[in-house]
């Protein structure tokens, strides 16, 4: 069939893009870590005034200085987000102003500068964005920026000297965006955590916590219940109504069985329609108690509008030291027995 509108070819990338973009992963980091940073104007604030304060003993010309950071800022964050390649934009804004600032130092006297320090600045919002090869190349670039800056000042004519209030201000413009780059990691970082613990369609834990856990409640007590759970004949839900009412009915189960559990019971997600329920302190008896309660839960009322029962296999740890893996194995089996026993039913472990 004729294409009415062929996709119009494009350029190969050259290698210092790909260089710049990395993998995948370092690509949705720069996206995020961008979009996080986009909401804080207060790295250009604490570095403007600083210039602004220090310009009334070096000279109004820094103001032109300042003026041309602030418009490559402003280019950086309008181009970025309609570029094929919005980590060459960063990394040429930070050159760009990188260099802005090595000018600055050198006309204010070099290594007696008053603006040195705020060369780590840009340094440390990359560090955040771009990825680890790239930051290594913009520290190494800076510090030989900042040298030759150091070095220039020396053939140019004294710069004046300036009050401890100017040394102040850049060293808490410094103090200020270090913390605001420190503080975006640790978000960005928390949220990694979470997204990596938690199952996104259900909202349960996942088989990562679960061995997290476990390894928790092993030092907290000598009995832990596990109770394998599986939905019975689910892949019929998924045939016969679509795999968005099988969606609903796994969210719909996720929520039944957290609401007929105690607090320190916890139910993780494993695989597709597997679930096992974790019980700190509850012995082979109880485990079955509360497997048998879930149960006659979920098939108590429809999941999604439909009528879903589950199965499940139950042990408790046989020594305090039982890996998780072989808790997971008998319960496996015990949830098979009660599988082929016709389904709907709590089998506890031989
Ligand atoms: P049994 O009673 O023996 O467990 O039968 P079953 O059909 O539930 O068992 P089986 O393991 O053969 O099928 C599980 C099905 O679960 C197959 C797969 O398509 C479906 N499934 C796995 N993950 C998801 C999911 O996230 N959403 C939906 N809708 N279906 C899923
Ligand atoms: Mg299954
Ligand atoms: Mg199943």
């Amino acid at each position: 069939m004729a294409q009415p509108h062929p996709r119009p070819a494009r350029t190969p990338e050259s290698r210092t893009a790909r260089w710049l973009r990395g993998s995948a992963t370092d690509r949705l980091r720069y996206a995020d870590m961008s979009r996080r940073f986009r909401s804080a104007p207060w790295f250009g604030a604490a570095i403007g005034g600083t210039k602004v304060l220090a310009s009334f003993w070096y000279g109004p010309w820094l103001l032109v200085l300042l003026v041309l950071a602030a418009v490559t800022m402003r280019t950086a964050v309008a181009r970025s987000p309609r570029s094929r390649n919005p980590e060459a934009v960063g990394a040429t804004a930070f050159a760009a102003l990188q260099l802005n600032l090595a000018v600055s130092v050198a006309l204010t006297g070099g290594a007696g500068s008053a603006l040195l320090p705020l060369m780590t600045v840009p340094v440390f919002s990359q560090a955040v964005c771009l990825r680890p090869p790239v930051f290594r190349a913009g520290v190494v670039g800076s510090a030989l920026l900042a040298s030759a800056a150091v070095l220039a000042a020396e053939a140019l004519p004294a710069a004046p000297a300036v009050p401890p209030a100017v040394h102040l201000a850049a060293f808490l413009a410094l103090l200020g965006c270090l913390s605001l780059a420190a503080s975006f990691l640790a978000a960005a970082d928390l949220h990694a955590r979470d997204e990596a613990v938690a199952d996104p369609m259900t909202g349960l834990l996942n088989r990562l916590s679960l061995s997290a856990r476990f390894a928790e409640a092993q030092r907290e007590t000598t009995r832990i219940g596990v109770v394998m759970c599986d939905v019975d004949h689910f892949k019929r839900v998924n045939d016969t109504y679509g795999h968005d009412r099988g969606d609903r009915v796994l969210i719909e189960l996720a929520a039944r069985l957290r609401d007929n559990l105690r607090a320190t019971d916890v139910a993780y997600r494993v695989g597709g329609e597997e679930f096992v329920l974790l019980l700190p302190g509850r012995d082979a008896e109880a485990a079955m108690r509360v497997a048998e309660r879930v149960r006659r839960a979920v098939a108590a009322e429809p999941l999604a509008g439909l009528p879903v029962t589950v199965s499940a296999g139950v042990v408790a740890a046989a020594a305090d030291d039982e890996p998780l893996g072989d808790l997971l194995r008998r319960a496996d089996a015990a949830l098979y027995a009660a599988k082929a026993a016709g389904r709907d039913r709590v089998l506890p472990a031989a």
